[in-house]
């Protein structure tokens, strides 16, 4: 057999727009609102955050946005990135269906992040800005700022989860290579650290607090702004250039696909992937299902209300609606990968409700053993984060050996786990066990979301 099993778009096909979803919608989505107020915010409100042309990006109606020069510039270093055919996998499993795999993990920081932080570097440096701020839980967002950040002559300041800081020195190590500051979170260096540290010495740290102290810092300085790794339109739509190139690819090899699976934290390289064959769906060119895959201990979609709520745990941000646990969410120690934010990002919590996409929530254990599978017969050892898709790709590979359907399976598998090996070493070790998320704290923590009317 000669067809390929390593797919590779020319240098020059490498998309020049970010495609935004928003304008193929059979509805736009909710706004964002200010939290005193409750009106809906506009640009002067988002200013002491954000630059103005990431600003306009995040409310624009255009389909298509231009890819400044200086960013293709810096996306070549990478991109455009491989799509593979799994078949030694597929062998593995004796399947009939043909499961492709857009592999982000090519990138300088090992993950799909640095295509959004190289755009957000670029606005910012454009515009004057001297600093960035940011969160990470896993380490890869921080890793993927910093490498921006370098590349535009930013200064860098990163605040880690705790629980991430202790268990990944080696994500640490590579933001400060590229030049960046980094804080374990909660901090003494913010007023919202210093709170949440005099109530609890010992906190993990999430998410929403790592949130909470990087936007405290840029919102009290005019030459710093903050950056955010996923959720927001902006982000979603800079993660675009992989569903481009994975259309061309996949059209490449006469492929469509009948499912796309993506992993879901903040929803970034999930709709990175499948906003464009979304786009396909809608004008008719082709109908794959389209489904999100979450982990059981942070079930955001499946398991999360659609409501307001704040973005970050000390309630800084605006309110914006999406799928969430509440914003004082606080991941459970028992959960080894990443995916634990609180929130979906709106615009894939918005798809969610109007019927467009599925989900489902898979727990860690058969995460890792489709992770150990995957690396043994296709050798990449994927982030904690891809497993939840590679485990979902797989249980349809087997429901196809059932059926005999041939059906054609895509995904990304958005970055590498060679700083993840203490999860894999846990779990070699059977020390990983699964833990669903209870109803009833997401019950509980609802009581705790500001009321808005609707
Ligand atoms: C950050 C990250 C995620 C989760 O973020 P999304 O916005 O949902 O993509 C998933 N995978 C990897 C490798 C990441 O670095």
């Amino acid at each position: 057999m000669n067809e390929p099993t390593r797919i590779t778009l020319p240098d020059q096909d490498l998309p020049t727009a970010w495609y935004n979803v928003v304008p193929d919608l059979p509805q736009p989505p909710p706004p964002v609102l200010h939290p005193g107020t409750l009106e809906p915010v506009g640009p002067d409100d988002l200013a002491p955050l954000f630059p103005m042309g990431l600003i306009a990006q995040e409310v624009t109606s255009e389909r298509w946005v231009d890819i400044p020069g200086p960013v293709l510039d810096v996306y070549r270093m990478w991109r455009p990135t491989p799509l593979f055919r799994a078949r030694r996998l597929e062998k593995a499993l004796g399947t009939p269906a043909r499961i492709y795999y857009k592999y982000e993990g090519v990138s300088p920081a090992g993950s799909h992040k640095p295509n959004t932080a190289v755009a957000q570097a670029f606005y910012n440096a454009s515009e004057g800005v001297a600093k960035l701020t940011t969160e990470t839980g896993a380490g890869q967002w921080g890793s993927a700022l910093a490498f921006a950040c370098a590349q535009f002559g930013l200064d860098c300041e990163v605040w880690q989860v705790r629980a991430s800081w202790d268990q990944k020195p080696y994500r640490r190590t590579m933001m400060q290579v590229w030049g960046a500051t980094v804080h374990p979170s909660p901090s003494d260096v913010t007023e919202t650290g210093r709170r949440i540290l005099a109530e609890d010495p010992n906190s993990p740290g999430s998410l929403g607090i790592a949130i909470s102290e990087a936007v405290e810092v840029a919102a009290s300085d005019p030459n710093t702004k903050y950056a955010l790794g996923s959720v927001l339109n902006h982000v979603l739509m800079h993660q675009t250039v992989i569903g481009q190139e994975a259309l061309a690819q996949l059209a490449q090899v006469g492929e469509t696909p009948d499912l796309l699976v993506g992993c879901t934290g903040g929803g970034s390289n999930f709709a990175g992937l499948s906003f464009p064959f979304l786009r396909e769906k809608l004008a008719g060119r082709m109908d794959p299902v389209i489904r999100c895959v979450e982990p059981a201990a942070c079930p955001s979609l499946t398991k999360g209300v659609y409501r307001y709520d704040f973005g970050d745990t000390a309630g800084m941000t605006p309110l914006v609606k999406m799928h969430t646990l509440g914003h004082d969410f606080v991941p459970d120690p028992i959960h080894a990968g990443g995916l634990r934010y609180h929130g979906m990002a709106p615009l894939v919590s918005h798809l969610y409700e109007l019927g467009l996409l599925e989900a489902e929530a898979i727990g860690q254990v058969e995460c890792f053993e489709a992770a150990v599978l995957f690396a043994r017969t296709e050798g990449i050892i994927p982030a904690p984060e891809p497993t939840h898709a590679l485990a979902a790709a797989i249980r349809e590979a087997r429901r196809c050996r059932e059926s005999g359907e041939e059906k054609v399976i895509l995904t990304a598998l958005c970055g590498h786990g060679h700083f993840d090996l203490r999860a894999y070493e846990q779990y070699l070790a059977g020390e990983l066990v699964d833990y669903d998320y209870p109803e009833e704290k997401v019950r509980q923590a609802m009581e705790r979301i500001p009321a808005v009317p609707a």
